[in-house]
């Protein structure tokens, strides 16, 4: 404990991030708190929105949304599976700070009870909060969304589920992947994106402003299930598993429309600040998805499982149409948000983001970030500027020039000793600096994501798993 407080200290000053620009503070007096929704997809492939390439994904609405905000090419969420991803996201704290490394297990353990939600955060700055999809950050009572920050939830505690009721699987009594609102289990009709749209439509539509929505879909995640209909827009895909997820993807996309129109229709878009982003890279293998050109997929420390497709929209603040190459964290949504609602992100517990909009409006240089890490039981990566690192417990560590290798294809390990060890100390020091983790994960990940790692390191292109099993 001695230790981890002597860093918070320490990260306090550093991290919170610069002051608030001027013309943030005088815009958010109480008055005109802006909206806030954050949507945010479940195992979408870096290059599988049309606004970042995608040839056989369409994507008008999230496209919509990138034209008339900004989007980041150099952005990551702070875990590549679910769990401890929103575990981040949620706090603006590493989730390592609270032992919430790995997914959640399904009894016994949830996000740290003592941590602040950025529901907590909006919601003592007077703003109606809900969650509409997954949560997965906890199944017991004492991590229900509605003790965690949010007035209202509308979706599944767990991971993953069928994208169609089900009361003979996932809709069973008491299943942690049913649909549930407000701590009622309940029946619904329809394809459960669609729905998810439709709820956050009925959100919005509420009166009472500012809302804060984070808007959690469970797509395009396994299981692999779409409409007839918005499959046969896609019936130019040859391929069975990519066509289904291009129509997943088209689902989520729809939904996406759902609330921006609900927004224009109500008067809330000049005054509404959207994020899109993904939890984690593409699965490539299980649900189809793209990465390129970044190599490796979801549950491993390559770019392909923590480099997603991430833009902030608002409308009078930022410059429509923008890039930023600047290096980001989805642990900056948490105090971007609490600044431009008027409130301090630095009271609390310190965050580990930075506020985004000086640096998104130039009125501060550089990037949000110098480092940034990740860490799973078996598996740490760290940045530093340029450079990755990339450790797995049963090899060693490898190092990549990101400005001249995005794909990471050459291990400069043994050619720059020093940066090497720079490095690895540094990652070292972070890790030490956390809290051992809580809960663990089946050891079959951790020879199969070992081997996925060891592969990519060492050039080998085909994969194979030695078995089929479920989880995120
Ligand atoms: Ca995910």
């Amino acid at each position: 404990m001695i230790k981890r407080r002597a860093f918070l200290r320490m990260m306090g000053s550093a991290l919170i991030g610069p002051a608030l620009p001027t013309h943030i503070l005088a815009k958010n007096t109480p008055t005109s708190q802006p909206n806030i929704l954050i949507i945010l997809a479940d195992d979408l492939g870096f290059n599988d929105l049309s606004c970042q390439g995608s040839k056989d994904i369409l994507t008008p609405n999230i496209d919509r949304i990138a034209e008339g905000g900004v989007s980041f090419t150099d952005a990551h969420p702070t875990a590549s599976v679910c769990s401890p991803s929103r575990a981040g996201l949620l706090t603006g704290r590493y989730q390592h700070r609270f032992g919430h490394e790995a997914n959640t297990p399904p009894k016994g353990f949830g996000m740290d009870v003592d941590e602040k939600t950025l529901g907590d955060s909006l919601r003592s700055l007077g703003y109606r909060t809900g969650i509409v999809g997954k949560w997965h950050v906890g199944n017991g009572e004492e991590h229900y969304p509605n003790r965690r920050g949010f007035d209202y939830f509308y979706g599944l505690r767990g991971g993953s589920r069928s994208y169609f009721y089900n009361p003979e699987k996932n809709d069973r009594p008491n299943d942690p992947h049913a649909i549930e609102f407000n701590g009622k289990q309940i029946k619904f009709d329809g394809y459960l994106t669609d729905v998810l749209g439709d709820k956050a439509v009925e959100f919005i539509e509420s009166k009472k402003q500012p809302f804060f929505l984070f808007l959690s879909f469970t797509a395009p995640h396994t299981p692999m299930e779409a409409t007839e209909e918005d499959l046969a827009k896609f019936s130019n895909i040859k391929n069975k598993k990519r066509r289904i997820y291009a129509a997943m993807v088209w689902a989520m996309d729809r939904a996406v429309g759902k609330a921006i129109k609900c927004l224009e229709h109500n008067g809330l878009s000049d005054n509404t600040i959207i994020w899109f982003l993904s939890d984690n890279g593409g699965p490539t293998s299980s649900n189809s998805s793209d990465n390129s050109p970044l190599s490796g997929f979801k549950g491993i420390k390559f770019e392909g499982g923590i480099r997603v497709p991430f833009i902030l929209n608002w409308k009078n603040h930022i410059k429509a149409g923008s890039q930023f190459d600047g290096l980001t964290s989805a642990l900056d949504i948490f105090p971007t948000c609490v600044a431009a609602a008027g409130g301090n992100p630095s009271k609390g517990k310190p965050l580990d983001g930075t506020n985004l909009i000086p640096f998104i409006t130039g009125n501060e240089n550089g990037s949000p970030h110098q480092k940034l890490y990740w860490h799973k039981l078996w598996f740490s990566a760290m940045r530093d500027g340029k450079w990755k690192l990339i450790y797995v417990d049963t090899y060693g560590y490898a190092l990549y020039n990101l400005e001249n290798d995005l794909s990471e294809q050459n291990n400069l390990a043994e050619e720059m000793l020093e940066r090497l060890e720079a490095m690895k100390a540094g990652l070292n020091t972070w890790k030490a600096s956390m809290a051992d983790p809580l809960w663990s994960e089946d050891e079959y990940w951790h020879e199969v994501r070992g081997k996925d790692h060891i592969d990519l390191i060492q050039g080998i292109k085909t994969v194979k798993k030695k078995k089929k099993r479920s989880g995120c």
